[in-house]
């Protein structure tokens, strides 16, 4: 077979794609399916072929309106901010047990939206997804403060409460994980919210909110507005009755919803932005080892991976065997239909993300990037991309600064650890870094000297529940996962009292 020969979607290549059922398409406020008030809809595509999968509710400022009141009514007057954490946690647990049963019809939704590969989304995401939801549902009674000895005749106490109605803005690069890294803690934390998933992938999470019902969870307290971000996400981080934002989404796009909370109502703000990470693999590294990470963390779900290990870094000794081994290995990685088990890679999520990374590799090549494989899009029909390895980039070439959100790797040679740190942190961004060596002393000093908000020391894109998760500098600030993510979602109230005729000052 050819280098990346598309796979044909067919039965004859050996697997089926079975029928999917959209349920839900309308937008779900206040414990209800309703449709948008302006009665609009817009079509959800599938990126295998371009073809219509559904039409959908496209709600805009004055559903965000009916969903934010919603919200409001369950947070200041509803039972949920009220239950026990024990209760909610119940109850969340619960949500994860209907997740679980529903497994198969939900991968289904986010592999056909997203053109994910479907093993992918009912092997891992939606599996991590009902984890982390366990994991806060586990979190929701041990939220407490702490005592505190004042100076002179007080005592004080701290008390986390919850910040209120969050609005939670989501992209498309996957649906279920992305809808849990913000529902989860909130929930636990006691927040009632309103939830703006990406235009491109709005199925899933109209079925989340189906299910959070049957769970128990109160009406109000999980709303879904699907639509677009200029008008429906724009709506939610101008609004002055929403308290917290937390989104998840590009640079550009966060610089607004910032700018937003500040013309408005100055609500809280957590960012998840882009990337443009770094993969450091020293001379001591396993060359085989090195170059499966380097590509997995390229090519996993199509580049469209907030952490995806675009710039890679090789030092000078290991430099050749090193690019013979990545290209050697690229061959086998086969891109076609996500249904298919055989399949590595997908479609692009959309005609325009397709674009934008066609754009980029012929930037590559006119900047003088030399093109060792891929560099070309696949077929008429849909929006697959062949994985696309350039070498001899620059620092200041294009594809060497901008996030591509695509199946584009930037390969790059170093001499000395100082240099690797120095063009490690020359970038806006500061998501995610990686470090292959097995010397532990520059382990240690590439680890603290990078300035990015994870380092994966000899393996990429490990994600765990406890283990908290967001950027420094222009890919944002607040953490999901763990109890920081918890804890962004809770205010600190300190309460003071005198202490009369006490024996200790
Ligand atoms: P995007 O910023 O275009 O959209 C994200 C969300 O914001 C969508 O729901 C969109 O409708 C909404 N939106 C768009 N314009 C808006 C506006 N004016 N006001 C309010 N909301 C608006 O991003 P995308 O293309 O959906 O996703 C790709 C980006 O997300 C990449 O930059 C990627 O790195 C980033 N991302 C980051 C993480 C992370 O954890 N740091 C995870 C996944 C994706």
């Amino acid at each position: 077979m050819d280098d990346n020969a598309p796979r044909d979607s067919s039965q004859a290549a050996g697997f089926h794609v079975p029928e999917v059922e959209v349920k839900f398409t309308r937008l779900f406020i206040n414990g209800e399916f309703v449709d948008s008030l302006s009665g609009k809809e817009f079509e959800t595509i599938d990126p295998r072929t371009g073809d219509t999968i559904a039409r959908v509710a496209e709600g805009d400022k004055e559903d965000v309106n009916r969903a934010v009141r919603a919200a409001r009514e369950s947070f200041d007057d509803g039972p949920w901010p009220r239950l026990s954490g024990y209760e909610r946690g119940r109850i969340m647990m619960k949500f994860g047990d209907l997740v679980e049963e529903n497994l198969e019809e939900l991968a289904m939704l986010d592999a056909i939206e997203g053109g994910k590969l479907l093993g992918l989304v009912k092997g891992m995401e939606i599996p991590i997804a009902v984890r982390l939801l366990r994991y806060y549902a586990g979190a929701a009674d041990k939220i407490h403060g702490e005592v505190l000895k004042m100076s002179g005749n007080f005592h004080a106490y701290t008390l986390r409460e919850p910040v209120g109605v969050v609005g939670h803005i989501i992209p498309w690069n996957s649906p279920s994980l992305m809808f849990f890294f913000k529902v989860s803690p909130a929930l636990a934390a006691g927040c009632t919210m309103i939830v703006k998933p990406a235009e491109q992938t709005s199925l899933s999470a109209l079925y989340y909110a189906h299910l959070a019902k049957q769970a128990g969870i109160p009406d109000g307290v999980i709303n879904v507005v699907t639509g677009y971000g200029p008008t429906a996400g724009a709506a939610i981080s101008h609004h002055m009755d929403i308290d917290m934002v937390s989104f998840t989404g590009s640079t550009e796009v966060g610089r607004l919803v910032m700018q937003a909370s500040a013309t408005s109502n100055l609500k809280i703000v957590s960012l998840e932005l882009g990337g443009k990470s770094p993969l450091l693999i020293f001379d001591d590294a396993d060359v085989d080892m090195a170059a499966d990470l380097a590509l997995q963390g390229v090519l996993a779900n199509k580049g469209e991976v907030c952490v995806a290990s675009s710039r890679v870094y090789v030092q000078e000794g290991i430099y050749e065997e090193f690019e013979k081994k990545v290209v050697e290995k690229v061959k086998a990685w086969t891109v076609g239909d996500p249904f298919d088990p055989n399949v590595h890679q997908g479609p692009q999520t959309d005609k325009p993300q397709f674009d934008k990374i066609m754009s980029y590799i012929g930037h590559g090549k006119r900047e003088g990037a030399r093109l060792l494989a891929g560099g070309e899009s696949i077929g008429t029909k849909g929006f697959y991309i062949k994985p696309t390895i350039f070498a001899d980039v620059k620092d200041d070439m294009t594809i060497a600064k901008d996030e591509i959100f695509g199946p584009v790797m930037s390969l790059m040679k170093f001499k000395t650890t100082e240099e690797a740190i120095r063009r490690a942190n020359e970038t806006r961004y500061g998501l995610a870094a990686g470090v292959v060596t097995r010397d532990i002393n520059v382990a240690n000093r590439v680890s603290r000297s990078v300035r990015a908000g994870i380092v994966w020391l000899n393996c990429y894109m490990v994600f765990d529940l406890d283990c908290p998760f967001g950027g420094f500098k222009m890919s944002g600030f607040g953490k999901d996962m763990g109890m920081d993510g918890l804890h962004k979602y809770l205010h600190v109230k300190s309460v003071v009292t005198p202490i009369f005729d006490s024996p200790w000052l």
